[in-house]
């Protein structure tokens, strides 16, 4: 059975230069069961409540500014998937979730970057799942419970989002330096976390992680890792399947998270 992954993407430049994480993320795909489909929840497509997009043929969505051309040449047209989303939304409806239909909307790049790598091909359907920054953890490890059939069903439910997100810091770092010592202490204490499946105080992480909101001043990109947390059910294990740095601040460490 396919594991739920969270994953860190990293800059939009992830793909056109050598580093750890790049090279964790061209190999994934490998080791992994294929998928039949990929439902993707990432931290760049936010809205006030859940949604899918339904679409043909994905857009490669370039929700960047001022980045090499070369990133803008990059399509990533997977097909859409019309059956996915709709057992989405009928899964989501079963609990009360009531989920809107994107008809045009494309893949960001939380979501096509990570896939690029994994699955060069584009050819496995891709349906992505909006995330809703203000309704928090416990909306989005429900979200993911809901979705938990799905990986019986050779779905893989990627979230993707970023470890830390601390932007503001990353200027007065060199690409490979170490974590510094207050991002090393959140990201320690929420992978200590996951690994024994202390859900509740990860709930609360706002309150009780060390240095939570200079590591994630806002939380869409922690949020995608709930989703896939609450994806392998009320008693997940996770695996740590990646952990490295960009410029010491942003952590790009990934999991696989299975039911126990
Ligand atoms: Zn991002």
């Amino acid at each position: 059975m396919l594991p739920s992954l969270f994953i860190s993407h990293g800059a939009p430049t992830l793909p056109l230069s050598p580093s750890p994480a790049r090279e964790f993320l061209a190999g994934l795909g490998r080791v992994l069961p294929r998928p039949r489909a990929i439902l993707a929840v990432s931290a760049h497509w936010e809205t006030p409540t859940p949604a899918v997009n339904e679409v043909a043929v994905n857009d490669t969505i370039h929700d960047f500014y001022g980045f090499p051309r070369a990133l803008y040449d990059i399509r990533y047209p997977a097909p859409g998937g019309r059956e996915l989303a709709e057992r989405v939304r009928k899964l989501l409806g079963a609990k009360g979730v009531t989920v809107g239909v994107d008809p045009t909307r494309g893949l960001d790049h939380g979501a096509w970057v990570p896939l690029l790598l994994m699955y060069p091909e584009a050819d496995i359907p891709v349906v992505q799942l909006s995330v809703q920054t203000n309704l928090g953890p416990a909306h989005h490890l429900a979200l993911g419970r809901a979705l938990a059939p799905l990986l019986a069903e050779e779905v893989l439910v990627l979230g993707s989002g970023s470890f830390t997100h601390d932007l503001s810091r990353f200027r007065y770092h060199r690409p490979d330096d170490p974590s510094p010592p207050d991002v090393a202490a959140f990201a320690d204490w929420f992978d200590e976390g996951l690994r024994a499946a202390r859900v509740e105080q990860l709930l609360d992480y706002r309150r009780q992680a060390p240095y939570a909101v200079q590591n994630h001043p806002t939380e869409e990109h922690l949020l995608p890792v709930f989703v896939a947390l609450g994806a392998a059910g009320a008693e997940p294990t996770a695996e740590r399947l990646h952990s490295s740095a960009a410029f010491g601040v942003i952590r790009m460490d990934a999991y696989a998270f299975r039911p126990a």
